[in-house]
């Protein structure tokens, strides 16, 4: 690797922000959003049926966006698609 390139190892990296950070880990699968009266977000609903509460929640799931209009939450309209692609990557000439 040339000495203006930079790698990170995403496991290695979020890894170590857990450990420093002190936060607790918790691998799920989100099937809805935990929503109060005033329309506030508390939380996040785990396929297993756990509540996970939090004073802030964020989505980022990514290209899988507009699953969250499934989730059942009034006015929530995502219109993204993915598509599939092929990509080739070629080595430049010096
Ligand atoms: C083949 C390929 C090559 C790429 N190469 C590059 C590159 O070289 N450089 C570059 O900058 N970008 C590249 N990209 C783009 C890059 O990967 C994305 O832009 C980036 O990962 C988006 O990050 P994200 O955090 O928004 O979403 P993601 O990395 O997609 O993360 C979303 C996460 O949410 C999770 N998730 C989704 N739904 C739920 C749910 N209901 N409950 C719980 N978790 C859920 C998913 O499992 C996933 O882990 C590439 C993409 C692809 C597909």
């Amino acid at each position: 690797m040339d000495t203006d390139t930079a790698q990170v190892d995403p496991y290695e990296y979020t890894t170590k922000v857990f450990e420093k950070s002190g936060a607790e880990l918790v691998i799920g699968s989100v099937t809805s959003l935990v929503i109060d009266e005033s329309g506030s977000c508390g939380g996040v609903v785990l396929k297993s049926g756990e509540i996970l509460k939090a004073d802030n929640t964020v989505v980022a799931t990514g290209a899988w966006l507009a699953q969250l209009e499934d989730w059942g939450i009034q006015g929530l309209k995502f219109p993204i698609t993915g598509i599939k692609s092929t990509s080739a990557v070629f080595e430049a000439p010096e």
